[in-house]
């Protein structure tokens, strides 16, 4: 018996909801039980029962994916009202399991694959992935990877399909974009990891990455098609690029292309974020201006965050060379300083003369480095796991009295110390925050228990997507993602600084985006690069544009 077209409609389907009068008018009685519809408030509970019955994170990954390819409402409504239950489960940690186990995970995934030998023919492709996704709404929002730096975990190549597919899930769950405007695409274009390669399963090209003018081109083409088929107003997410063409990519297309890297930008503004809530905390020094940054590990995400905190910085009227000096750098070769060879341009902007005591050939001890620089913040961006070590967290507590210490990396099994290590080994004093979520700690004979918060990249980018497509912002501006950061640190409250918490609670993140795209209209029309006049645009009117799934299911 075939089935019945709605039912395998994603969009449509209601399952075991279709009220009586649907049935009747779909012919669906007996296909679908039983006899009297089911509430989705019924269903929603039973999925997140459902959800935390299954043994693994993977098995939970497959179960979302596959309720989101059958019935979307069903899963938005989920993931909407239970955000923090299901986030770790569509993105960090378990979609880095997800990537690594991509052969033999047994899910569709909507995603359009931009493959080499397509070269010449990819605005027909996208035309294709338009007409099947929707074939009646434009397509707002792309986020593109060429999967060679998934995570902390490598060139994955094109079993990299579920961090694009991942990311667009977050932009419906909390930002309120809806999922049928939403065009996930991988470029495949080789992959250097022989492993991912020469598995019999592996889907993507068989070759090594295609480099220099091919590729270059590749995505130019995939940039003006883009343009061409979804027209200018398409907001383009690069995602998961490796560092060099990240920020090649990302100097080549930000003012012509309404266009960010979140990886670079959209973890900046998040870092940013929480540094100025961080000098909220009681204990920590207020001013922006006296403290000392040190990151460890100086790729996207490293220099993204030092770029907007200089920009932050020089708004407190701090001249910009000084500002970039209280930024520093250790790289997988050491500190960077003036003098040491070949650093790139990025790394060169922040390469300072060698602070006193501090020898070259001890430069790359992250314990000596510390002792001489006396940072008031490390932000670790590193993917080494561990190297915030006992000794390390322990020097920078005797240097402060709170100090910050941001873990970063991702997944959990990257983050530079666990949430119970910064705390354990600072007496309870860290200001901590990972890029993975972790358990809130209570220490032995403290009263508190610490709470360790997440710099989740779904802080920023779903709420800068939301306001960018709703101004028809024509560009992104590194100034809008700073107006990002300070409407998100605005909204980290004083219950949560007092058990060292740095960033809101991830179930109100739809309200929270509705906020940063508020600030980001505004910053668009301030800047006279709206392409819509969004004047009128208040918070709550944008509440009442964000996707709502299940809006028409209220009665049943
Ligand atoms: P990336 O561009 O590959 O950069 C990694 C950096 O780490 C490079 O500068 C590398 O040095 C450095 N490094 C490697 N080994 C090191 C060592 N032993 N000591 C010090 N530095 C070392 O990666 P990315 O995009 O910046 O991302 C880095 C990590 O941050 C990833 O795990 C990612 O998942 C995480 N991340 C988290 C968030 C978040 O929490 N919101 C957002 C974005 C990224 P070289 O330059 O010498 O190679
Ligand atoms: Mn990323």
């Amino acid at each position: 018996m075939p089935p019945h077209p709605i039912l395998s409609d994603p969009r449509n389907n209601r399952g075991r909801r279709f009220p009586i009068a649907q049935r009747d008018h779909l012919q669906l009685h007996g296909l679908v039980h039983p006899a009297s519809p089911l509430s989705l408030h019924h269903q929603v509970a039973f999925a997140i029962s459902r959800l935390r019955s299954l043994p693994t994170p993977l098995a939970k990954y497959e179960y979302l994916l596959r309720l989101v390819n059958s019935d979307e409402q069903l899963f938005f409504s989920v993931a909407q009202s239970h955000l923090s239950a299901v986030l770790p489960f569509i993105y960090t940690p378990t979609v880095g399991d997800a990537c690594l186990n991509f052969p033999t995970l047994d899910i569709p995934l909507r995603g359009v694959w931009l493959s080499l030998p397509l070269s010449g023919a990819i605005a027909s492709v996208l035309r294709n992935a338009a007409r099947k996704n929707n074939p009646d709404s434009p397509i707002d929002v792309i986020v593109v990877s060429d999967c060679q730096r998934i995570l902390g975990l490598g060139d994955l190549g094109a079993n990299g399909m579920p961090i694009p597919v991942g990311k667009l899930l977050l932009y419906s769950a909390c930002g309120g974009v809806d999922p049928a405007t939403c065009l996930p695409v991988v470029l495949d274009v080789g992959c250097n990891t022989q492993s991912v390669r020469e598995d019999p399963q592996y889907t993507g090209i068989r070759s090594t990455r295609v480099v220099g003018p091919k590729y270059d081109n590749f995505i130019d083409e995939f940039i003006t098609a883009a343009k061409e088929v979804f027209g200018p107003s398409c907001l383009i997410q690069f995602e998961d690029f490796a560092n060099a063409n990240a920020a090649r990519l990302l100097e080549k297309y930000r003012k012509s292309v309404c266009c960010f890297n979140d990886d670079i930008q959209g973890t900046a503004a998040v870092a940013v974020a929480g540094i100025m809530a961080a000098i909220r905390v009681p204990g920590v020094d207020p001013d922006l201006r006296n403290h000392k940054f040190l990151f460890i590990g100086a790729g996207s995400a490293g220099i993204g965050i030092a770029d907007l905190m200089v920009m932050a910085l020089t708004r407190l009227d701090i001249p910009e060379e000084q500002a970039r000096r209280q930024c520093w750098f250790i790289d997988s070769k050491g500190l960077i300083v003036q003098g040491r060879g070949s650093l790139s341009e990025a790394k060169t902007r922040y390469a300072h003369p060698c602070p006193p005591g501090l020898l070259p050939s001890s430069s790359s001890d992250l314990n000596d480095v510390v002792a001489a620089l006396r940072p008031t913040a490390l932000i670790g961006v590193s993917t080494i796991p561990g190297i915030f070590s006992q000794h390390v967290i322990q020097r920078m507590a005797a240097i402060n009295h709170r100090p910050i210490i941001f873990a970063l990396s991702n997944p959990t099994s990257k983050s530079e110390c666990s949430a119970s290590d910064a705390y354990k080994f600072s007496e309870g004093r860290a200001v901590f925050a990972a890029g993975s979520p972790f358990p809130p700690v209570q220490l032995p004979g403290m009263l508190k228990t610490l709470v360790p918060a997440q710099g989740n990249n779904s802080y920023i980018f779903p709420g800068v997507g939301l306001g960018v497509i709703l101004s028809k912002a024509r560009y992104i501006p590194d100034t809008m993602l700073l107006a990002a950061a300070d409407m998100l640190a605005s909204l980290v409250d004083n219950s949560k600084l007092s058990v060292g918490c740095v960033y809101p609670d991830l179930d109100g993140l739809l309200d929270i985006s509705a906020h940063i795209a508020h600030a980001v209209c505004q910053h668009a029309l301030q800047l006279g690069i709206n392409g819509r006049d969004v004047s009128s645009l208040d918070v709550d009117a944008i509440r009442g544009l964000m996707y709502k799934p299940g809006r028409d299911e209220l009665s049943v």
